[in-house]
């Protein structure tokens, strides 16, 4: 794929991203249709299974205590949290915080959401090599997320965009190899939700379907973030390549 342009890279080097037409119609545009897309997946899923009463009439919390419990995981908190979907395992304090609505609710959207949290509470107990890995990654990518706007800024400032691209590539590479590990983490999350989920009887067979769409419109997000970063880390390396040449 050669959509850079000498005059392109003219831009980039000049204006790395604003008012440069081939990172807003090839890398700027589709990211931020497909990451809408996947924001509507998403919340069409959960406004549907939020309203969908599971048969055994446990809440988000019960059936995640229920997991954990069955994982021999009796002391870790379940805990809730502010916020919509704000839901998520914390590895460092060993603790799983729920959104109200799925703390209480009594819903498909509740224990299937609980249940993926559960999930990752599984795998840090199992030691899963993807997540170890990610978790090792954190502090890096904290680090690259948070000098990555600063050193666009010098770049495109002081005109020095050409110079600091290898930089730029270094800095968005571990921020899109973190989005390319947590893919996996997030996927096998949910398939150890389901596995629980069924084999400890908190949701029935009928109810498969809605757990599945549920949880697979909320892996779609993080498909979307990487499909996006990808989008932007090929527009750099064929803008570094151009330079060579
Ligand atoms: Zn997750």
């Amino acid at each position: 794929m050669n959509v850079f342009t000498p005059g392109a890279v003219h831009d980039l080097i000049e204006n790395p991203m604003i008012g440069n037409w081939n990172y807003i119609l090839f890398v700027m545009l589709p990211g931020l249709v497909i990451g809408l897309w996947a924001q509507m997946k998403l919340h069409a899923a959960y406004r549907k299974y939020r309203e969908v009463p599971v048969d055994s009439g446990l809440t988000g919390a019960e059936a995640a205590r229920r997991i954990l419990d069955n994982a021999g995981l009796t002391a870790m908190p379940v805990e809730e949290v502010e916020g919509e979907l704000t839901d998520h395992y914390d590895p460092t304090k060993r603790a799983l915080f729920l959104s109200s609505d799925n703390f209480h609710g009594r819903t498909i959207a509740a224990v299937g959401v609980a249940a993926h949290e559960a999930g990752h509470a599984l795998q840090h107990q199992a030691a899963y090599a993807l997540m170890n890995l990610r978790m090792a990654l954190v502090p890096v990518t904290q680090f690259a997320s948070y000098i990555y706007g600063g050193i666009l800024l010098l770049g495109w400032f002081l005109g020095m965009m050409k110079v600091m691209l290898p930089i730029v590539i270094v800095v968005f590479g571990i921020i899109t190899f973190f989005q390319l590990v947590t893919l996996p983490v997030e996927y096998d999350a949910s398939a150890r939700a389901k596995e629980q989920l069924f084999r400890l009887g908190l949701v029935r067979e009928s109810e498969r379907e809605g757990v599945s769409k549920m949880l697979h419109a909320a892996a779609l997000t993080y498909v979307a973030a990487l499909v996006s970063s990808v989008l932007t880390l090929l527009y750099y390396f064929g803008a570094a390549r151009d330079n060579r040449s």
